[in-house]
């Protein structure tokens, strides 16, 4: 038996939580999106593949190895998005959460293929530039996680959009993914509503250095 100070039973319901707050922030409709969190060095939990957000509990979060497969008996089916978020834990060893949207406007970006600019201190603050576009890639295999890993390379976005796809953020602990995944939307929207209005200027990339080191290593308590 689990003790109840147990990490596992936290996380599960850390995760329950955090998917809850992807439907309040309106970045999800029916079951589509996911959250992931890192247990551990080697293992991942993931939503079960297919269940709607307001049946998720705790216990059906899936516990996986980093090569994706289900490690608990009885274990429902985990998110078809699994192995993507397998490769970005393999591969990133700093990364502890990783989220996957569909959120509308970020979306409307990938599908033209097209970065968001840094036009916002908003932007500079969290993503310290642009919001990349990563390539497009077949859902199931390995290709969406090479994508999502090859692009951030040389960004430090924590957030990517997947071309033709949606958005895949990452971070140190799976609140700061959803993070990311929030703001992301947040940016897209407004650099979007900007576009309808002229050409939004770019800020000085200086300044992007200036905002982003103050809001990574200074901002709040
Ligand atoms: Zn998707």
């Amino acid at each position: 038996m689990a003790l109840p100070d147990d990490p596992l039973i936290s996380l599960r319901a850390e995760l329950t939580v955090l998917h809850r707050t992807l439907v309040e922030a309106e970045l999800v409709v029916w079951t589509a999106g996911n959250v992931s969190a890192r247990v551990g060095g080697d293992r991942f939990l993931i939503k079960p593949s297919g269940v709607p957000y307001a049946d998720l509990t705790p216990q059906s979060m899936v516990l996986c190895d980093l090569d994706g497969h289900p490690v608990e008996e009885g274990a429902l089916k985990p998110s078809s998005d699994v192995y993507a978020h397998a490769y970005v834990y393999r591969h990133r060893p700093d990364v502890g959460g990783v989220v996957h949207t569909h959120s509308t406007y970020a979306t409307a970006w990938a599908a033209r293929d097209e970065a968001v600019p840094c036009v916002l201190t908003a932007m500079a603050d969290e993503f310290g530039g642009e919001i990349p576009v990563g390539p497009f890639a077949l859902i199931g295999g390995e290709e969406i996680g090479k994508g999502i890993v090859e692009t951030l390379e040389s960004h430090r976005s924590p957030a990517v959009l997947l071309r033709n796809h949606g958005v895949f953020a990452i971070g140190a602990s799976p609140r700061a993914a959803v993070k990311a995944a929030v703001m992301c939307e947040d940016v897209a929207r407004t650099v979007h509503v900007s576009r309808q209005l002229g050409e939004p200027l770019p800020l000085a990339p200086s300044d992007v250095d200036h905002l982003y080191d103050r809001y990574q290593n200074a901002y709040g308590q």
